[in-house]
């Protein structure tokens, strides 16, 4: 069941979504070749406890995630786990996703992060998923069916010859990081169910360079690229307010 948020609620989840995209702003500036994945997670521990925000993917899930933000480099797509031994190289891409609890509301949020010069292939690949994520929070309109957002994500980033990870979704957020419904990154327009005002959700195309086939680590947790190929994350939690959408959190 899809629980829509009040306008209070939505105000109350503004506010910790500002917190946490100042956090990812800061944590943004210091992905730098040399510095460990670990570097990084570090500085979200600091800056969430800094600021009144707890995290949201610390224990989440079977087994229990082990840090504040994913950290994923390269050809991993989501959920790659912050280590010592991870250090971040000189023309990588590193997708950092970060979730924080705010007054008992979440918000969650991803963007991929250069280190150092990337080439131009790269930038095209960043811009892109930016690009598609924005024309599916543009569909975000009360009257709009649900699979517009994912027709649009889509449209833009197949138009570019990349392809959509399927296995992932984005999804209804509030009081739980994960609610209902479920947003697909692909779908046919016109259909899904009707957007209506109070609806948030976080919207989060995961764009590869190659094919859509994904594979899980040992870790239980890294998800990759099938083919080895390059893939980049962007994520929003955007609410559907009476002046259309509102993004709450997001780079
Ligand atoms: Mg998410």
């Amino acid at each position: 069941m899809i629980y829509y948020k009040s306008p209070d609620e939505i105000e109350v989840m503004a506010e910790g979504g500002r917190i946490l995209t100042r956090i990812s702003r800061d944590i943004k500036e210091m992905v730098q070749p040399g510095i460990s994945t670990k570097d990084i997670d570090e500085r979200a521990v600091v800056l969430f406890k800094k600021n009144g925000m707890e995290p949201a993917f610390l224990n989440y899930g079977r087994p229990p995630y082990p840090a504040t933000v994913c950290t994923s480099i390269n050809h991993e797509v989501v959920h790659g786990i912050p280590s010592v031994k991870r250090k971040v190289n000189e023309g990588d891409i590193v997708s950092i996703d970060i979730g924080g609890i705010y007054r008992g509301f979440c918000a969650d949020m991803a963007f991929t992060a250069t280190a150092g010069e990337v080439s131009l292939k790269v930038k095209e690949l960043i811009n892109s998923t930016r690009e598609a994520l924005n024309a599916g929070i543009n569909k975000m309109i009360a009257g709009n069916r649900l699979y517009d957002i994912s027709a649009a994500i889509q449209g833009v980033a197949e138009k570019k010859g990349y392809s959509l990870v399927r296995d992932l979704v984005g999804h209804g957020i509030g009081k739980n990081l994960h609610e209902a419904p479920q947003v697909p990154n692909f779908g046919k327009s016109g259909t899904g169910p009707v957007l209506k005002e109070g609806l948030v959700i976080a919207i989060e195309p995961m764009v590869n360079v190659g094919g859509y086939g994904i594979v899980t680590a040992d870790d239980q947790w890294t998800i990759s690229t099938a083919d080895g190929k390059l893939s980049c994350h962007w994520e929003k939690t955007v609410a559907l307010t009476g002046d259309g959408p509102r993004v709450l959190a997001g780079l």
